[in-house]
């Protein structure tokens, strides 16, 4: 099977960049329109099973525990996620949304978000690349105090996840077949990317609709 009964885009970008912001945003304007969506956050499902077991107090320690216990757990998100959302998206003409990243810095070295086997399960359609200056993430890492990204909060290492970024989207795109677009979070203009946004994601249940 290449694909879900329901479409599936996967959102990605450096953390800080806005990601989830912009989603929620243009999940409001879809709801608006009368398009269901489901939003999973990877990173929720990770927190979740990793917390449970007392391991982590914060989503931000994840990405410092040993790779393979990351590696397990990254697994059965993916497919907790799938599960999650074929029910609630059964027989609706929804899009599951998913909040992740395509790398991960961790002690060990960069690790991919969507190695093969994750993109096996999740079947994206699309893959959207949010971006902004490293100057633009930098200050919104620093202004937003819910999070603790210091591992992040260096201009070079942003600079160099955003080019392997782009690498690692077409990657991903190779394997799966998924399109791939960026959309520019700028500066106070969240609102504005998350109607580009919305409207690549409702593309994708047109295109469904028109497929059945
Ligand atoms: P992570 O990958 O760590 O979850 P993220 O990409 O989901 O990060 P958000 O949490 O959405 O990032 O945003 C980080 C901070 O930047 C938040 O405080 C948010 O309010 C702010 N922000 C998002 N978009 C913009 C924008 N266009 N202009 C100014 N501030 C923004
Ligand atoms: P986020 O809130 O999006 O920054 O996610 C919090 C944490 O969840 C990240 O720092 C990672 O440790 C983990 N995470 C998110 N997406 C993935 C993924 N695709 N694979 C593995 N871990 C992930
Ligand atoms: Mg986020």
């Amino acid at each position: 099977m290449l694909r879900h009964p329901f479409p599936v885009a996967i959102v990605v970008g450096v953390p800080g960049v806005g990601k989830s912001t912009v989603v929620d945003l243009s999940v409001k304007i879809l709801s608006g329109r009368g398009l269901r969506t489901v939003v999973l956050n990877y990173g929720d499902y990770m927190f979740k099973r990793l917390s449970l077991v007392g391991v982590v107090r914060s989503r931000d320690e994840i990405r410092g525990l040993p790779i393979r216990i990351q590696v397990e757990n990254q697994a059965e998100a993916a497919r907790m996620m799938i599960r999650s959302a074929s029910e609630e998206l059964q027989g609706s003409k929804g899009l599951l949304i998913v909040d992740t990243h395509l790398l991960i810095r961790t002690p060990s070295g960069y690790w991919p978000g969507l190695p093969l086997h994750v993109a096996q399960e999740l079947k994206p359609d699309a893959i959207i690349l949010i971006e902004a200056s490293p100057e633009e993430i930098l200050s919104r890492q620093a202004r937003d105090k819910t999070r603790v990204r210091k591992d992040y909060a260096d201009p070079a290492i942003i600079e160099e996840m955003m080019r392997m970024n782009r690498i690692e989207a077409l990657v991903v795109a190779s394997f799966t077949g998924a399109t791939v677009n960026i959309v520019y979070n700028r500066e106070g203009e969240a609102e504005k990317a998350a109607r580009e946004l919305a409207s690549i994601l409702e593309n994708l249940i047109i295109e469904k609709m028109h497929h059945i």
